[in-house]
């Protein structure tokens, strides 16, 4: 994704996002699937403790309307104490205002005008069934009547999934229904909802270690023929998840003994012209430098098994 306008601190200009779209229903238990999903994605990257997932409904062409002109009388009452780019958004898109960090804006924003007092009874009962399907799921949430979205094609279920670890910069994934975007771009009048997730704010919440995982070996084949063994044993390995170097066969068992060293693996596996005829390999723990001979046949359940030093 590229940014048009200038980047705010903590944003970059270009970013990855990771999205999910489910188009063509409006029944809200689609709504707290979704939701699911991103907190099962966070759960599963070991981040969801650290997360808290905001809701809030803003409501639809029946029932905003009303509300941003109640809105706008109250902003305008106080727009003395509302800084310049929210006197600014009052008029031209106000519920943003609702967005303002500022401290005195929060002040007047305490006690604006809640959209959830607007809603029709059409989206009162959707969120209250958004939020029914989401306790019966057991995922938590906390209602913040002030989140809401930029563009006027999004209705009803908002989401944001916030950190308190990035600074400002604090939304990890952020979505909600857009049930009026396909048919505004030209297509049928289907319903749909998504969420996007910024790809570069979740690794800055990741671990360091947890990308920078080393390999566990240096398969070190001694000519070609053993090279062709180790091949398939270290593709084997690797598809079952696990990270190995391979060396090519062409180089002395010392140079590569080294490069096992520079490479910090905790073990080498070593095939040469002897273990071959005996159908054998050598593991070779390169702390102790102790070693054992293993079945050829068996060694990709060897690899498999050998302890991760940490
Ligand atoms: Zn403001
Ligand atoms: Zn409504």
């Amino acid at each position: 994704m590229f940014r048009y306008e200038r980047p705010q601190a903590g944003r970059y200009r270009q970013f990855h996002q990771l999205n999910l779209e489910a188009i063509g229903e409006v029944h809200p238990a689609l709504d707290a699937e979704v939701i699911g999903v991103l907190l099962e994605l966070f759960r599963r990257l070991d981040l969801a403790q650290r997360l808290t997932l905001s809701l809030n409904s803003i409501g639809d062409a029946a029932c905003r309307p009303a509300y941003r002109d109640k809105l706008v009388a109250y902003l305008r009452q106080h727009a003395g104490a509302l800084c310049e780019e929210c006197r600014e958004r009052t008029e031209r898109n106000p519920l943003r205002v609702l967005d303002c960090k500022k401290p005195d804006c929060q002040e007047v924003l305490d006690t604006a005008p809640s959209i959830l007092d607007a809603l029709c009874r059409d989206c009162a009962e959707h969120f209250s069934r958004v939020r029914q399907y989401l306790d019966a799921m057991g995922l938590t949430y906390h209602v913040a009547p002030r989140l809401v979205r930029g563009f006027d094609y999004y209705v009803r279920t908002t989401f944001e999934l916030l950190t308190g670890e990035l600074g400002a910069q604090n939304a990890v994934a952020g979505g909600g229904r857009y049930d009026g975007l396909v048919k505004l771009l030209g297509g049928p009048p289907d319903p749909a909802i998504g969420f996007a997730v910024g790809m570069e704010r979740v690794v800055s919440l990741l671990p360091s270690d947890s990308h920078e995982a080393g390999a566990l070996a240096l398969l070190i084949p001694l000519g070609d023929e053993a090279l062709v063994r180790l091949l398939p044993v270290a593709l084997a390995v690797r598809s079952r998840g696990r990270a190995v170097e391979l060396a090519y066969g062409a180089r002395k068992l010392r140079n590569e003994l080294d490069r096992a060293n520079r490479l910090k693996v905790p073990y080498v596996v070593i095939l040469g012209e002897q273990e071959l005829l005996k159908g054998e390999a050598l593991i070779r723990e390169m702390g102790s430098g102790t070693q054992r001979s293993v079945p050829l046949a068996g060694l990709e359940g060897e690899l498999m098994a050998l302890p991760v030093a940490r």
